[in-house]
């Protein structure tokens, strides 16, 4: 018989007078929950989530704290209200009330003048995942834009354009990093399972992830977690945890790699029969001798063998630990390497997926129940696609992480255009790109800018008008699991109406669209277009779906990501160029600089990140706040008690600098200062420091930032691949400056 879809109503009867209604959050932060509105009055009152019990099977989908933080953000008296109009200086954060007719009109009439005067390449759009729901997301903008004659687009992940791009060079193009994992009820099947700079206590990474690996613990499977910070996940569900310098993970997988080999522990006949390039017998054709990864590792080309005595001294990794590992991961199978998107936001991220993925091919782990490709997605695609948007016709694009440099040098720079306008909704740009400094700066040439937000954040303060947009209580949507992690959907019925004069992102767009005489945008009310999104999808009876609120779609066949490529090649080949995993990626190979951001191996190999530099010692990681999606919540005074903002630092390093846990101290490098409490704690690596991401960017008179916002430190840079660089970051602490 067919599986079938089941529609389960994931909540308790609310109190007398309540009604109890069924969403989650919209955010881009890391699960998909059940979060219940309590709404008494037209106003929501509290928040339950699914009541429950865990089991392996059918686990509920408990909200997280942010979750429950919920009402207080809808209700929160610093939302915005109605339209406003820049008065002051730019950044300033002095605007005026405006009507909606009045604002609308500015703004068409804005984009069209710069559209015509520059080109609609002069048009940024800055737009994000604050919303990444199916129907509202940031589509509603790329939408509104492309349909207007385009604009320049922000092309790459600011998370994982890393796992991306090695993912597509290693598996295929067909490689979606949503669907290259497992089902997490193939953890327990494993023997090993090493969670690199992933740890779904912290961060999370899918609804349940740290209950099955707590899970998969409990039986008896041996969890290592390999990171610059114990993390919650390193200290109550791993055996092990092995702290390691940031960027230098690369370096520590090819070692890993060169034991395996170097000890004839590899999966030979998996190698032979599903790789290209692990060996110089399989090579592909034109590639120069001694180009294999094989050849690499033992140090064939370059007379470096790549040991774990070579490694130890890069990654601060004691050799034997290396070696240890190793053997452990070869040997004790099945074993299952999950990698987190941190590693890869650094200055050559590519590369510590591209030699993660290739540890798991050389033992045999890809495709197998209990093995892993590499990648922490889930197994298989839900079929539920979020709204998106036509091509874009000015074909303009630039990296992500370029943003400040793109704002700075526009032309100049090499780039498609000068930036005349920006235009912002669901995201917050400013704070979350890298180098707020060189971001303001950039931003002060602007002719003119539009953000849509709830608050008044560090973007839309830099704003020409500012439009008040409704949060996903006000309005009804389909979310789908964090990174494929699991198989269900979640209807988000509204739960109140919209609050004060806010309107939907995509009623706003499409206002914009028939002021600018654009036809086509919005056909039908969302009700009807969420109906068509979910036609020949697994969800079978919307209106079920609709009233019931989650639906609970079929497992899939193979929990397993590749299983079929690695049980059946010769029907199933992967996409790759050649049809196996590409170890010698031979696009690379015919293409090594893809993006004009610099040339990429077609191996695996350990590029250092940076020079020392000796008035900046520390390396400053930039990991997730509990209590923060991003940006998102960091005004909640009361959810922030749940992970306070500050600088994590090793005893010893704060001991040479005079510095005690709890005091402010000043951390700074050439293109910032912040100013922030200090943790000490042995949690952390030495010459490691830590600063939450999201924190909002908030200067004093000066312009020194005064609550910790990680991008006045971090680099505008991207890696050859387009990824973010944050954690590539060199700074130094000192105690902060008393009052005067
Ligand atoms: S993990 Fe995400 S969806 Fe789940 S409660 Fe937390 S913020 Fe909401």
């Amino acid at each position: 018989m067919t599986p079938r879809t089941v529609y389960e109503a994931p909540r308790a009867a609310g109190a007398p007078g309540e009604e109890v209604v069924t969403s989650t959050c919209a955010h881009n932060c890391g699960g998909r929950c059940v979060v219940n509105a309590h709404v008494r009055d037209g106003r929501i009152v509290r928040i339950s989530t699914d009541p429950r019990r865990w089991t392996p099977e059918m686990p509920p989908l408990t909200a997280c704290v942010r979750g429950f933080g919920a009402a207080e953000r809808v209700n929160h008296p610093d939302r915005l209200r109605r339209p406003l109009r820049r008065v002051g200086p730019r950044g300033a954060g002095t605007f005026e009330p405006v009507s909606w007719d009045e604002a609308l009109d500015e703004v068409a009439a804005q984009m069209r003048r710069i559209r015509d005067a520059h080109g609609p390449a002069a048009i940024l759009d800055c737009s994000r995942t604050g919303s990444t729901a199916v129907l509202h997301n940031r589509a509603a903008v790329q939408r509104l834009l492309h349909l207007f004659g385009g604009c320049t687009e922000l092309w790459s992940n600011l998370s994982n354009e890393a796992e991306i791009f090695a993912l597509r060079h290693t598996y295929g193009p067909a490689a979606d990093c949503k669907f290259s994992g497992r089902e997490p009820t193939d953890y327990v099947n494993s023997r090993l399972m090493i969670l690199w700079g992933w740890s779904p206590a912290d961060g999370t990474f899918g609804t349940n992830s740290p209950q099955y690996v707590h899970w998969a613990h409990e039986r008896g499977v041996r969890v290592v977690t390999v990171d610059p910070r114990a993390t919650r996940t390193s200290l109550k569900m791993a055996d092990e945890h092995v702290p390691i310098r940031p960027g230098t993970d690369a370096a520590m997988l090819i070692a890993m790699a060169q034991v395996i080999v170097s000890e004839g522990l590899q999966d030979q006949a998996f190698l032979d029969r599903m790789t290209l390039g692990f060996d110089e017998a399989h090579l592909p054709e034109g590639a120069p001798p001694g180009s294999s990864y094989r050849s690499y590792l033992l140090g064939w080309g370059d007379g470096v063998a790549k040991t774990p005595e070579w490694a130890a001294p890069i990654t601060g990794v004691p050799a034997e630990t290396i070696r240890r590992l190793a053997r452990d991961f070869a040997t004790r199978k099945p074993a299952a390497l999950h990698c987190g998107y941190a590693p890869g936001r650094t200055a050559y991220g590519e590369q510590f997926h591209r030699a993660a993925y290739a540890l798991c091919a050389i033992t045999g782990s890809v495709g197998t129940p209990g093995g892993s490709s590499g990648c922490s997605g889930g197994a298989r695609d839900h079929g539920i696609k979020r709204l998106g948007a036509p091509p874009n016709p000015a074909n303009a694009r630039v990296a992500s992480p370029l943003l400040a440099d793109v704002l700075a040098r526009g032309r100049a720079g090499g780039y498609p255009a000068d930036i005349k306008m920006v235009y912002s909704a669901v995201g917050d740009l400013v704070n979350q790109a890298p180098n707020v400094n060189k971001i303001r700066a950039g931003l002060e040439r602007l002719e003119f800018m539009v953000v849509h937000d709830h608050f008044l954040t560090p973007t839309a303060r830099y704003a020409d008008i500012v439009l008040p947009a409704t949060t996903f209580w006000e309005r009804s949507d389909i979310h789908t699991p964090w990174s494929g992690a699991g198989h269900y959907a979640i209807f988000m019925r509204q739960a109140i109406a919209p609050m004060y004069e806010c309107r939907h992102d995509v009623d706003i767009c499409a206002d914009l669209a028939r002021r600018l005489g654009l036809d086509g945008y919005k056909r039908v009310d969302d009700i009807e277009w969420l109906r068509e999104i979910c036609a020949g999808t697994y969800i079978d009876d919307f209106d079920a779906f609709r009233e019931r609120g989650l639906a609970r779609l079929p497992a899939p066949d193979e929990p397993v990501a590749f299983a079929k490529e690695v049980r059946d090649p010769m029907r199933h080949p992967f996409s790759t160029p050649s049809g196996k995993i590409e170890l010698y990626s031979t696009s690379l190979a015919a293409n090594p600089d893809p993006y004009g951001l610099g040339s990429i191996p077609p191996i695996p190999t350990w590029i250092p990140p940076h020079d020392a530099d000796p008035r900046y010692p520390l390396e400053l990681i930039s990991p997730k706040s509990r209590a923060r999606t991003h940006s998102t919540h960091d005004n909640q005074d009361i959810l922030s008690r749940a992970d306070r903002n500050d600088v994590w630092i090793h005893p010893e390093d704060a001991g040479a600098r005079g510095i005690a846990d709890g005091t402010a101290v000043r951390v700074f490098n050439q293109r910032g200062a912040t100013i922030i409490p200090a943790r000490v704690t042995d949690r952390i690596a030495r010459g490691v420091v830590s600063i939450k991401e999201g924190a909002w960017f908030t200067p004093d008179a000066s312009g020194l930032d005064t609550r910790g916002s990680a991008n006045v430190l971090t680099d505008d840079r991207a890696a050859p691949c387009g990824a973010t660089t944050y954690n590539t970051c060199l700074v130094e602490i000192e105690p902060a400056p008393g009052p005067a």
